[in-house]
């Protein structure tokens, strides 16, 4: 069946399914393969539970014409959803970045939402499934669509461009993530410079914050650049405030008043998020009122970035993700963050490969050159690069939570934080 064919369909069955738990009456499912399962055979379970049509691409399980058979699913999924967005003629802004992408995404939808019907990606489906799915979620309603795109290797930033077609775009920052697959720093770059290279191409517009000179570099052959920054000279200049959150004033480069703005997000580096997705803001004419409420009703509750309160203790949860940049700058925030008795407890970040015992090392350097004392490190990798410094010391999460039950910490500031395989959030009920 062709694409526009197929269209047609989806037109009339716009609910895209490729999960058997979660078919809603008149899908389509979609059986894709992965690589511990082929859901061709699940495409009659699909059916039975209510879904319209199955599309497979093994043609032992087609049954009748509700089993459309192509050449491959997940191509036909992602050629689907490249078709729909070339039917929408709205602004598609493309986010990606080694860290802070979703924070990003969230505090930009949540601004842009003040004016606009916009649809961003849900959660964190931003892989070349989550793209495409995100993509055939916007209704024809939709003014304004904002997609996160994730990369652990090169080549995955094109073709995620190529199949959602951003007109807009940004690059959080470029940092020492998912490094085992990109090939080290520079190749990180060049893997997220791939969103770059598309807006060149359809001649889009690119944010990019003037603050990083990686990210002015990479952004040095397009033609239409707005900056955002701390320098004056900027389309949308910010200075951060005091605060227990990130608190900060923004203006544009024709104007003398500074608008001040107090978000719910801990964590300095979050400064350019939040100027981030004013810039855009403003950039689309939103009010700075519009902008303001935008950015202030966003309560993080994704365990990215957020205080919580316990009976014992105040805990900086951010245990949803760590690599090398992350870590460094959670780790270079919560030194500067008042208060006299303060806890670490960090856990192995994940994926890097060649680069992980130099990188581990250097973060016990990082907590040694700021004195932190109460310190638990959680995990094989920085167990295999330990030496004899005075911190706590935890092969598995397991042994960690024992040794919390036993000496339970009180009256700390905790900054708990780590790869989100080491479920540090088993920790927490104990903290
Ligand atoms: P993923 O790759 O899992 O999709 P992401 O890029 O979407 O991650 P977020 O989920 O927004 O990133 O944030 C994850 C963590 O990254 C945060 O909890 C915080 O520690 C860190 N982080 C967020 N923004 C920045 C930033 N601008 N610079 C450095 N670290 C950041
Ligand atoms: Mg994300």
């Amino acid at each position: 069946m062709t694409i526009p064919k197929l269209y047609e369909l989806y037109k009339k069955h716009p609910l895209i399914s490729t999960d058997t738990r979660k078919i809603t009456a008149g899908c389509i499912f979609f059986a894709l393969k992965g690589d511990n399962f082929n859901a061709n055979e699940f495409a009659n379970q699909a059916i039975q539970q209510g879904a319209s049509y199955a599309i497979i691409d093994d043609k032992q399980y087609k049954v009748d014409d509700h089993y459309i058979l192509v050449e491959d699913v997940l191509q036909t999924l992602q050629d689907l959803a490249h078709y729909h967005r070339s039917q929408l003629n709205i602004p598609f802004i493309g986010i990606t970045g080694s860290n802070g992408k979703t924070t990003s995404k969230e505090l930009l939808n949540s601004v842009l939402s003040q004016k606009f019907k916009t649809y961003a990606t849900l959660g964190n489906l931003n892989n070349h499934i989550g793209v495409p799915l995100t993509i055939l979620s916007i209704d024809p309603s939709i003014e304004l669509a904002i997609i996160e795109m994730g990369a652990n290797h090169q080549g995955e930033i094109a073709s995620l461009s190529a199949i959602a077609n951003p007109n807009y775009g940004i690059i959080t920052n470029v940092g020492r993530a998912h490094l085992e697959g990109f090939g080290g720093e520079e190749g990180v770059k060049k893997g997220k410079k791939e969103l770059f290279d598309h807006l060149k191409k359809n001649e889009g517009i690119a944010f990019i914050n003037r603050d990083s000179a990686n990210l002015v570099e990479m952004g040095s052959e397009l033609k239409n650049i707005v900056f955002y920054g701390k320098n004056n000279d900027n389309y949308v200049s910010g200075r951060t405030l005091p605060g227990e959150e990130v608190t900060l004033e923004w203006k544009d480069s024709t104007s003398n008043d500074w608008q001040k703005v107090q978000s719910n997000l801990v964590g300095d580096y979050n400064f350019e998020n939040i100027l981030a997705a004013i810039c855009i803001g403003h950039y689309f004419e939103l009010t700075e009122k519009e902008i303001k409420t935008g950015i202030e009703s966003y309560i993080p509750t994704n365990n990215r970035s957020q205080v919580k309160h316990t009976e014992k203790n105040v805990l900086i949860c951010d245990y949803y993700n760590a690599n090398p940049s992350s870590m460094q700058a959670a780790i270079g925030n919560f030194a500067k963050t008042e208060g006299s008795d303060k806890m670490l407890i960090l856990a192995d970040m994940f994926e890097l490969g060649v680069y992980s015992k130099e990188e581990h090392r250097k973060i016990i350097d990082q907590l040694l050159v700021n004195g932190f004392k109460n310190v638990y490190l959680i995990g094989k990798d920085f167990y295999a690069v330990k030496k004899n410094e005075s911190f706590n010391y935890f092969e598995t999460t397991n042994e960690a939570l024992d040794a919390i039950k036993s000496h339970p910490p009180i009256n700390q500031l905790i900054l708990v934080k780590g790869s989100r395989g080491m479920k540090l959030e088993t920790l927490i009920d104990y903290l």
